[in-house]
């Protein structure tokens, strides 16, 4: 693994990066991803847009597990991963943060451009009228409607979801929009939904400020990331990869190194910290 972070390191000491981050930069503050060694999909599937909107009780389903997931998923913090793409930031190396996340946590950790590709957990969206909410102010308004609602948190998900034992959504009452008494739903792209057009045309924005594709934390297996490496690949932009596990964007990567994020990102901080000396970084 040294040898990658050090080649990794020499490969930035003369370009600057943007960073595609998943999933994996947040399993080290306690949020689970969906396809690492303990990811949630190997337990279940996520629910799809399809389901959501057509089905009253896949909602009632969706927000008792949002209710007792939400507390724990707002309580994470940023870890040594995320602190150290700021850092990268403050001195140049790196330009920008595309992810997948939801969670709010680069931004947390002082990353200035982020470009949260699939939405944030923070916020609730009125699919009748587009009023946006916080989703805290929603969590209240899920704790009037089923007060005493305490199922047991058999196991905590990916993306602020919880796992309940079997039927305990039953009865379960969940909120429409104030205004107009539409369909709430969190402000993030589910399964079977597209990233909307305006924010896909701001990431490539993004990508093509930096210099290197600098993948972290993500298998790439879904289509809404992986067309960032697909690009790359075509466009002849480097790409380099941090990653315990496969991705599948290996093939083509300039540098793969496998381990984990919150340990090997330090190191570069360590190497660039006191601004960029080397080369030009656009
Ligand atoms: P993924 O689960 O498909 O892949 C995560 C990858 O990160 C895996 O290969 C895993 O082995 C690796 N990994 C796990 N811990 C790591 C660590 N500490 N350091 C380095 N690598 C590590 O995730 P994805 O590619 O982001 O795609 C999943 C989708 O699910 C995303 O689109 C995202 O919207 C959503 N999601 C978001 C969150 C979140 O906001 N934190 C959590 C789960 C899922």
């Amino acid at each position: 693994m040294q040898e990658g972070v050090d080649r990794l390191i020499r490969f930035l000491e003369a370009r600057s990066a943007v960073v595609l981050s998943g999933a994996g930069c947040s399993t080290e503050s306690g949020i689970p991803d969906y396809r690492g060694p303990n990811g949630s999909l190997r337990k279940r599937t996520p629910m799809r847009y399809q389901q959501f909107v057509g089905s009253g009780e896949a909602r009632s389903r969706y927000w008792a597990r949002s209710m007792r997931g939400w507390p724990r998923f707002r309580q994470a913090r940023p870890n040594p991963a995320h602190h150290a793409l700021a850092s990268l930031e403050a001195v140049g190396v790196v330009k920008g943060v595309i992810t997948q996340n939801v969670d709010g946590l680069h931004q947390a950790a002082g990353s200035t451009r982020v470009l949260e590709l699939h939405g944030s957990l923070a916020w609730v969206v009125c699919l009748g009228c587009g009023r946006r909410e916080a989703r805290s102010a929603i969590q209240d308004r899920l704790q009037e409607l089923n007060p005493g609602f305490r199922a047991q948190v058999l196991e905590v998900a990916a993306d602020g979801d919880a796992q309940l034992p079997a039927g305990a959504e039953i009865g379960f009452r969940v909120p429409e929009c104030d205004r107009c008494g539409g369909v709430l739903k969190p402000d993030v792209v589910f399964f079977g939904e597209n990233v909307p057009g305006p924010r896909v045309e701001e990431a490539w924005r993004l990508f093509g400020r930096g210099q290197v594709l600098l993948v972290v934390g993500s298998s790439l297996s879904v289509y809404s990331g992986r067309r960032f490496t697909m690009r790359a690949l075509r466009d002849g932009v480097p790409v380099c990869i941090v990653n315990m596990g496969p991705t599948r964007s290996d093939e083509g990567a300039r540098i793969k190194v496998e381990g984990r994020a919150g340990r090997i990102l330090p190191e570069l901080v360590r190497r660039f910290s006191g601004g960029p000396p080397f080369g030009r970084r656009g």
